[in-house]
């Protein structure tokens, strides 16, 4: 199989599980198709796919990387109990750089908001 075969199919899974996951995770699913990708392949093809922007590489959510098939600006919760990864709207912190912007000087070129808590379906397992 040749490599943009590949990579074809590992956006592929990736937009097909909407769960933020992590390489492992794509990985596990791929197998079960193709038995001779690597680890390695799917880490390298990720990356190169953040690094192209057709994905999104998010870190520092719980010390794996996890990657977004949804590339547009949004946030992201993260559920205590079960680890999942939620989206969160932009629109709940939208001048949030020209504000910090007024009330600091500082010239902002980014930012990066998460959130943690329950989610809606570990509440109710109480
Ligand atoms: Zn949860
Ligand atoms: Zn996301």
């Amino acid at each position: 199989m040749n490599y943009s075969k590949q990579r074809e199919l590992i956006l592929k899974t990736l937009q097909e599980n909407p769960v933020h996951p992590t390489a492992d995770y794509i990985y596990s699913v791929l197998k079960k198709e193709l038995p001779t990708i690597s680890l390695a392949t799917v880490y390298r093809n990720l990356n190169q796919l953040a690094e192209q922007g057709k994905i999104k590489k998010i870190e520092g959510l719980d010390g794996s990387s996890h990657f977004d098939h949804t590339i547009h600006n949004h946030y992201h919760f993260v559920c205590i109990k079960c680890n999942k990864i939620y989206d969160i709207p932009y629109e709940v912190a939208k001048d949030i750089e020209q504000k910090v912007s007024a009330m600091t000087g500082l010239e902002i070129t980014d930012h990066d908001i998460s959130f943690k808590g329950i989610c809606t379906a570990c509440q109710h397992k109480n």
